[in-house]
């Protein structure tokens, strides 16, 4: 058994899909330690341990996917015991785990696999650094462990989780085996034993996986936008822009990156990308490859004719932007204009994304739950705002994330007719809301809901895009979602 395992490891190491770069790796900046290891190489670790640090959903998939690979397994968590046991139980059999806090037994292991959620500065991640321990992301040390297969990753504040999964239809589109992982939930180590030599994996990576992400070499990558957004996490805007440039600071001239060449901070950050850079845009301009006119997508990369697309059925210009950013990364990695435009063609809303979740008495209801920021909720309310004057009834609050929500008064009286809030952020939004439309404090979803439909009428739009986080009274925004589409769908 003992055998068989080590040789899996030796296989893997082959096999490793991330390849040797000319460039020096990329300084965060943020540890004093000289960075003891330079990528993840599963043959020089073969007799370790691996700590695995956080058991999120990838740090199960990660820490079953080392134990089936071979590897011993520490996996620890900061939560109590009682709290771990039934995630704990989605560990292979083999893999050890601990609960309450990270114990010294980490110092041990031969390298450590870091949850992308963890604060860069946490003190066990400084133990490890000081005892020399190597810490690498779920997504290098999965990559490694991966058959070598075309790697594309998409990245941005907003807009991800959309076009990642409009390129995987894109690529499913042109009959290409393609695997649709990362920050959407669907942990790429999840994804490993599917993946087979040369099929294509489409992958959102967050700032947060980034950032542990010495060595990510994905061919074509598209950078959407960069706005201010989890800072507290990262510390600064410098290392949040720091952590965006990793999805293409490892890349060489073979490789491409698409920008949104409207995004001031994405513009500014494509003059560091050692790879073929591609724009998109709202017009047609010299420097822009794609752009809208007439409605239709315009394309034209160069030595290549003018190609023109039909829009996927998504509202709003994000989407058009998004739309754009797939079908370049599409046409750079050679897919024909046909099977893109079958891929577009075949695309619907994304789940909690400015999805339409029914009427009830003529007004429609929108679930727009990942919008966790201010810059989402404008999104939408551009989007859904129209000429016929303020309609919506727009659902905010939920965890503060502490920026202001000034922003949104421009859409209040145009698009908005009233607010109704919810979560511990309520107060915080009538402070910087108030005196433009009616403000109703409803404290929960189910209220809001039961409110907006009480007080709106035929043709208004109920809409949740609460501009916060969810955690104050959902696991996450999923659960935020889908629990509003449950309210709506009692209300019918
Ligand atoms: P992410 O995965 O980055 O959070 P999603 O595709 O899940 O992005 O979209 C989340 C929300 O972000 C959407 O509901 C919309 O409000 C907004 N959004 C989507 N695409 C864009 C874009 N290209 N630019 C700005 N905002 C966007």
């Amino acid at each position: 058994m003992k055998k068989k395992s080590r040789k899996g490891v030796r296989k893997a190491a082959r096999r490793r899909s991330v390849t040797p770069h000319p460039n020096p790796p990329p300084q965060g900046g943020r540890g004093k330690q000289p960075l003891p290891q330079d990528r993840f190489d599963p043959a020089a670790f073969a007799r370790k341990e691996a700590a695995v640090l956080g058991l999120g959903r990838s740090g199960v998939a990660v820490a079953n996917l080392l134990a089936a690979k071979g590897f011993k397994v520490l996996a620890s968590d900061t939560r109590p015991r009682k709290e771990m046991r039934p995630i704990a139980r989605k560990l292979k059999a083999c893999a050890r785990w601990e609960a309450g806090g990270h114990s010294d037994r980490l110092l041990r292991c031969g390298f450590a696999v870091k949850s992308p959620g963890m604060a860069p500065g946490a003190p066990v991640l400084e133990k490890l650094r000081a005892a020399g321990v190597p810490i690498f992301s779920e997504l290098e040390v999965a990559l490694a462990l991966a058959k070598p297969a075309e790697l594309v990753a998409i990245t941005g504040t907003n807009g991800k989780t959309t076009t990642t999964m409009l390129t995987g239809a894109l690529f499913a589109a042109a009959g290409k085996r393609v695997h649709v992982a990362g920050n959407l939930g669907v942990p790429l180590s999840s994804m490993v034993p599917k993946i087979k030599r040369g099929d294509v994996i489409v992958l959102e990576v967050s700032s947060y996986q980034l950032e542990d992400s010495r060595r990510f070499h994905p061919a074509a990558a598209a950078l959407l936008n960069v706005t201010a957004d989890h800072l507290d996490h990262h510390g600064s805007m410098a290392r949040y822009l720091a952590a965006k440039s990793r999805v293409f600071s490892s890349q060489t001239t073979q490789d491409v990156c698409v920008f949104n060449a409207g995004d001031p901070l994405a513009a500014q950050l494509a003059r560091s990308c050692p790879g073929r850079r591609l724009f998109f845009g709202h017009q047609a301009a010299a420097s822009i490859h794609a752009w809208v006119e007439g409605g239709k997508l315009q394309v034209k990369l160069p030595g290549h004719d003018l190609r023109t697309f039909d829009p996927p059925r998504l509202p709003g210009m994000h989407n058009l932007e998004n739309a754009m950013a797939a079908v370049l990364v599409a046409l750079a990695r050679g897919l024909k204009p046909a099977a893109i435009q079958k891929g577009l063609r075949g695309f619907s809303a994304v789940e909690h994304r400015i999805e339409d979740c029914g009427n009830v008495r003529g007004i429609r209801c929108v679930n727009d739950s990942k919008a966790t920021n201010v810059e989402s909720t404008m999104v939408a309310l551009r989007a859904l705002g129209d000429a016929n004057g303020a309609r919506i009834l727009l659902i905010l609050g939920g965890l503060h994330k502490g920026f202001p929500y000034t922003p949104l008064k421009p859409f209040l009286g145009t698009a908005v007719k009233g607010i109704l809030t919810i979560g511990s952020a309520a107060r915080k939004v009538e402070e910087d809301l108030s005196g433009h439309v009616p403000i109703l404090p409803c404290e929960t979803l189910e209220k809001a809901v039961a409110t907006g439909l009480q007080v709106g009428e035929k043709g208004d739009i109920l809409l949740l895009s609460p501009a916060c986080a969810s955690f104050d009274q959902f696991k996450d925004f999923e659960d935020r979602g889908k629990q509003f589409k449950e309210y709506v769908k009692k209300a019918r």
